[in-house]
């Protein structure tokens, strides 16, 4: 039994396409805490966590390792009991119709782990038959030949590259047609070219019907694939949007001043502007890449008594994203 799967959804289980919700996935006020065996401490994994998916969005759940994505996902792939709140898929409720709920729903897995001594089509048709879908109803050829394995279809699966391992692992999560796929990390330690390839049978889904949702800690890959992203940070989401006006938001460079003699305090003359001293001492002043002049910025620290020793710029990376939407000191 693959271990991605203890309770199979039994061969009714299909998901009910009669009613189309308006959300693909719904979270509210879900909370893990992971018991620590005796010395250690309790893990709160997600802290009361609300979250919406629209139907027929390609969704990123982006966030740093440890931040509570895999475990979000987990339970709706009934990997992982919640601590508390709700958790519905496609408008079922996971406590309430869990076989239903898990039926509208194709995980693929982190990690590859996949009976060797299986071709790519018996993984296939092995998955359906546990997802009870009738023979006449398999779409094994059409899904090999949409992750571009068709002629891969008799190959032993340990024979098979990386890359081909995880498009058969989203082959496998598709047998069932389930509305929603669910990719965690998907392309986490993949190098460029495979990454484009998924990227793009990811959008091709997409374009078929498929509500998409993904966990990355890439940015990049959210920006490039997404039109929803939530941000997760230590187990609470700190914001959720269309990705546009996300980078918008995040769409700013640091400038550092390391000044001459310490600064007991931000200048007056930046009052206005997003500036802080950071522990180091360095005078840090986060501006708007093209729409805040950093001459000016410049200007106005000499003007409020700042000897210059030092300046540099730094770029946004994932962990100011976060600073900036947490509104924590960027030190
Ligand atoms: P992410 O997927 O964002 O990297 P995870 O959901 O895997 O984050 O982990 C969130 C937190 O929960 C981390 O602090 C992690 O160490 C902890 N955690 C995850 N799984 C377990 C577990 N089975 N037992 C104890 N702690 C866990």
């Amino acid at each position: 039994m693959p271990a991605d799967l203890q309770t199979p959804p039994r061969p009714d289980a299909q998901p009910r396409t009669e009613t189309v919700p308006d959300l693909a996935l719904e979270a509210r006020g879900l909370v893990k805490t992971y018991r620590r065996k005796k010395g250690g401490g309790d893990v709160k994994a997600l802290k009361g966590v609300d979250l919406s998916v629209p139907r027929g969005s390609i969704f990123g759940l982006l966030g740093p390792n440890g931040a509570g994505k895999s475990t979000m996902i987990n339970i709706f792939a009934g990997l992982v009991n919640k601590t508390a709140g709700t958790a519905k898929i496609w408008g079922m409720d996971i406590d309430a119709e869990p076989r239903n709920a898990r039926a509208a729903i194709g995980v693929v897995p982190q990690e590859i782990n996949m009976d060797p001594f299986f071709s790519p089509f018996e993984s296939l048709e092995f998955q359906a038959g546990f997802y009870g879908v009738p023979k006449a109803e398999r779409r094994t050829m059409e899904i090999l030949e949409m992750v571009g394995l068709a002629d891969k279809k008799d190959a032993w699966v340990r024979a098979l590259s990386g890359g081909m391992k995880r498009r058969l692992l989203v082959a496998k999560a598709l047998v069932h047609s389930p509305p929603i796929l669910v990719l965690d990390e998907p392309t986490a330690g993949v190098d460029i070219e495979l990454r484009r390839q998924l990227w793009e049978n990811v959008k091709r889904l997409h374009e078929q019907g498929t509500t998409v949702v993904l966990t990355t800690h890439y940015l990049e890959e959210a920006q490039e694939l997404c039109d929803t992203i939530a941000i997760i940070n230590h187990g609470e989401v700190v914001a959720c949007e269309p990705t546009g006006d996300l980078l918008r938001r995040i769409d700013t460079k640091t400038l550092v001043i390391h000044p001459r003699e310490p600064l007991s305090a931000v200048p007056d003359t930046l009052a206005g502007y997003d500036a802080t001293i950071r522990k180091d001492g360095a005078l840090a002043i986060v501006y708007r890449y093209g729409q805040q002049s950093v001459a000016e910025i410049i200007e106005r620290a000499k003007t409020g008594g700042v000897g210059i020793a030092d300046l540099a710029t730094l770029e946004p990376d994932l962990e100011d994203v976060f600073l900036r939407l947490t509104y924590h000191n960027p030190d």
